[in-house]
């Protein structure tokens, strides 16, 4: 019997193992499963060479055994003899994939899948138990079984083996603490989760189960994954079902997909995934998504930020990067050189995707645009590249509910000025005086639409956008600075006495409205902008305060018979005025609306 040290350099693992105990426990199982998974791949490499021959018939095996308070994991891969333990697991400095890389990399182009990709691997089965065995045969024909024990200690146990067919099996001797890994469904959920993809078949096994009652027929166990996922498969080889069927089962959205994008690289890099624009339910659904990433078919984790450009988070899909440098810091990621690469690809395809459909299947793109354009404006906004690629594609809904492009709704004007609607709702009265003028507008209504349209400013100065509510020249003459106007001001001022309120007298091209309130673009955009900074920008939004204008319409016949009214009439009819231009602009609030309810009373009173 051989015992031993394990080599200097895992002085400094066993603390990280231990640190790893606060983290993510359930990760253990994905290191042994994935470990077991590239054995068995090492073994198919060299079949291929010829060099050995096998059943084919590859299959992990994972055992729950509460009664004897282990968890095993079988594989029929490649096996280690002895000295290869010694190497690959004693002195964990190795890294075995490395070496067998070396050996092997001309033999089939899968070598450069195996890497070895999360680091610590196997020694993480150390977060869970108190002691843990190698069985190992190797496929050598003149191999001998060997066992290894360790008990987490820097010691451990090396004897003859006596397992008899080819492969490994880890057995971990689950510690007190972590008891709830004895759990069959505890282990089911961490292989749902990390192996659902992996390549090799993957059973799970309970030795409590009940044997099958007699007469009845044992059922024929299942894996527990599909082992040939369709973002491995070629885009032509996939039905539209196939591609809605995945969607549904990966990320239980019950809604269809609108479409999808299926990536496929080779060159320069390998990067395999579906990318889904799902369907916006309502707005109070969100709009956050869910990318998973993979290693080689294993699940690292969602939403890797790092990886994936922040835009394309706000929708659903699998990537696959095999060549990722997984173990490494986050910030390291960052700035990593091909991580970039990868994501500039995927913001590439993702461009190419929507300009081929509004080129060539403009009706559905259309039909789209509600559940797609927070998503492709949030690009624009944060990726100039993308914005680049895709603004010939960008659409704007008018009142009439046809989309037209930036180009269309500029027609060629020095300095265009776009109006815009946010509510259509609230802004209905608005609607109606620019309708009345066959002038037109378009609709924005979500918040980043505020910061799309800012974008789209900057990126030509030329263009202005205005909201609705924001200005007249187009549906008003100005009015000379008359006598009339003065005392129409001057008596709207000393009866609603509000220094901050602006008010003019403009002649609207509609005279059926006495007033109306326009709120600088300005001051609202600056306020809005600094709300959605959130919490502790809020300050700095009130030092922008709405700068409210109340335009008096000098062609309404109230207003202008208003100076021969009787004075208590007078005082009612301002007010009035002033409330209903306000209730065309936002709704009344509290007092406000008691005051103005009181007011409507008066005045029908004075008709009988
Ligand atoms: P990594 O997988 O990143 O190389 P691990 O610590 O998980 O690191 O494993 C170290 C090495 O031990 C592997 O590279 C492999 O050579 C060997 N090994 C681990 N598990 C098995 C197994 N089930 N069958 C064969 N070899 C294994």
């Amino acid at each position: 019997m051989a015992k031993g040290n394990i080599s200097v350099d895992s002085e400094n693992l066993f603390p990280i193992i231990k640190k790893w105990l606060y983290s993510d426990k359930d990760i253990f199982l994905r290191e042994l499963v994935s470990n077991a998974c590239d054995a068995i791949t090492k073994l198919k490499t060299i079949a291929l060479s010829g060099e050995v021959e096998t059943d084919n018939e590859y299959k992990i095996t994972v055992t729950v055994d509460k009664a004897n308070k282990k968890l095993i994991i079988t594989d029929n891969g490649i096996g280690m003899t002895a000295d290869e333990i010694d190497k690959y697991i004693n002195q964990i400095a190795f890294s075995g994939a490395t070496e067998f890389l070396e050996k092997y990399k001309d033999e089939n182009d899968d070598g450069a899948q195996i890497i070895g990709h999360f680091g610590l691997g196997f020694y993480s089965a150390f977060m869970v138990s108190d002691s843990v065995e190698i069985d190992s045969l190797s496929y050598h024909p003149d191999a001998k079984a060997a066992k290894w024990v360790c008990d987490g200690s820097m010691e451990f146990d090396m004897t003859d083996g006596e397992r008899t067919t080819r492969g490994t099996q880890i057995t971990l001797n689950i510690a007190e603490d972590s008891t709830e890994f004895l759990e069959e469904f505890k282990i089911r959920e961490i292989l749902r989760k990390y192996c659902s993809f992996l390549p090799v078949e993957i059973y799970l096994e309970n030795t409590d189960k009940p044997e099958p009652k007699e007469g009845e027929e044992p059922q024929a166990p299942k894996p527990i994954n599909n082992t040939y996922p369709l973002w491995m498969k070629k885009p032509s080889e996939c039905t539209d079902e196939e591609y809605k069927e995945f969607y549904t089962s990966v990320f239980m959205d019950f809604n269809e997909p609108l479409f999808w994008i299926h990536l496929n690289v080779d060159y320069p890099f390998n990067l395999k995934g579906i990318l889904y624009f799902p369907k916006i339910n309502h707005e109070f659904s969100g709009v956050e998504g869910q990318i998973k990433l993979f290693n080689n078919q294993v699940f690292v984790a969602d939403n890797v930020k790092e990886v994936i450009p922040e835009f394309l988070m706000l929708l659903k899909g699998v990537i696959d990067c095999p060549e990722l440098p997984l173990n490494v810091s986050r910030s390291f990621l960052q700035n990593d050189g091909y991580v970039q690469k990868i994501a500039s690809h995927i913001t590439r395809k993702v461009a190419d995707k929507l300009t081929s459909l509004y080129k060539n299947d403009r009706d559905n793109y259309v039909k789209y645009w509600e559940d797609i354009n927070i998503f492709v404006k949030y690009g624009c906004v944060r990726d100039e590249k993308f914005y680049d690629k895709v603004k010939d594609a960008i659409i704007y809904k008018n009142l009439d509910g046809d989309y037209k492009t930036l180009a269309e709704l500029t027609d060629g004007k020095e300095k265009p000025e776009i109006y815009y609607v946010s509510d259509e709702k609230q802004q209905s009265q608005y609607i109606n005086m620019f309708r009345e003028q066959g002038l037109d507008a378009v609709i924005l209504p979500t918040m980043m639409d505020t910061h799309f349209i800012s974008f789209i400013e900057m990126k030509d100065n030329n263009i202005r956008f205005k909201r609705i509510d924001s200005a007249l020249s187009d549906i008003s003459d100005s009015v000379e600075e008359t006598d009339d106007a003065k005392t129409l001001v001057d008596l709207f001022k000393t009866e609603l006495n509000d220094e901050t309120l602006k008010i003019e007298v403009q002649k609207l091209k509609n005279d059926a409205v006495p007033a109306v309130i326009l709120l600088s673009e300005e001051s609202r955009r600056m306020q809005e902008m600094y709300r959605s900074y959130g919490q502790q920008f809020a300050g700095m939004a009130n030092m922008f305060t709405d700068e409210f204008t109340l335009v008096v319409n000098a062609n309404n016949e109230l207003v202008t018979k208003l100076p021969t009214l009787p004075e208590d009439t007078k005082k009612l009819v301002i007010n009035h005025i002033y409330d209903l231009a306000k209730i065309s602009h936002s709704p009344l609030e509290g007092e406000q609306m008691s005051k103005f309810i009181a007011r409507s009373n008066e005045l029908l009173k004075k008709l009988v």
